[in-house]
């Protein structure tokens, strides 16, 4: 889920903010972005549109060694942003699929791969995005950040944990509210301008 990627980025970044304090804000800022960004896709091809396994992940293992040996602001951004959503991208393979009900494991499709082409088979190591497992991860991730950062960016951590115990809670009812909401009746009356915003694995059946 979302908050674990967060946290996923901020932590890939804490070890550089120790060691260069002057950029230890942009490698955070951007590990935590890059860790959000590609789930923009959540109503545009999700899991294709902005997730690159393998260009990412090239990326990544290009800039951050240039962060290292020529820190600046422009090189840090990049290398941690790209690492970020390196990470993600991958590491969605070892969650669920793309199925409405995920934890039903039904779906072999995890992540597009645009290298080969392809769709990335689910590992399910973690069953499903907002499993126990998921939340699990999320606080474990979030010790050590809770006890290294401080100010604007330890809301940020407190606030991404609300987040994940509340969709953990939740998670397995958002099916059916969706159902109620978008089948049937309810979805012809929404104005186009809605439904434009509404997952389409809740709208394809
Ligand atoms: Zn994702």
């Amino acid at each position: 889920m979302l908050p674990t990627h967060a946290f996923t980025g901020l932590l890939l970044a804490l070890p550089y903010a120790l060691a260069m304090p002057e950029y230890a804000g942009a490698a955070l800022g951007a590990g935590f972005l890059g860790g959000v960004f590609p789930d923009l896709d959540m109503y545009i091809g999700h899991r294709k549109t902005l997730h690159y396994p393998v260009y990412f992940s090239a990326l990544g293992v290009v800039t951050v060694p240039i962060a290292v040996f020529a820190p600046t602001l422009l090189t840090v951004v990049a290398a941690f942003f790209l690492l970020g959503a390196a990470v993600h991208s991958v590491t969605d393979i070892f969650g669920g699929g793309l199925e409405l009900r995920p934890w039903e494991a039904t779906s072999e499709r995890a992540v597009y791969d645009h290298y080969r082409d392809r769709w990335i088979a689910p590992y399910r190591w973690v069953r499903y995005d907002g499993a126990p497992e998921d939340l699990l991860l999320s606080v474990t991730l979030a010790v050590p950040l809770l006890f290294t950062l401080e100010g604007a960016l330890r809301w940020v951590v407190v606030t991404s944990l609300a987040v994940a115990v509340v969709y953990t809670a939740v998670r397995r009812l958002l099916p059916a509210i969706a159902e109620v909401f978008f089948d049937g009746q309810l979805v012809t009356t929404l104005p186009a301008s809605v439904i434009a915003y509404v997952p389409t694995r809740y709208l394809d059946k």
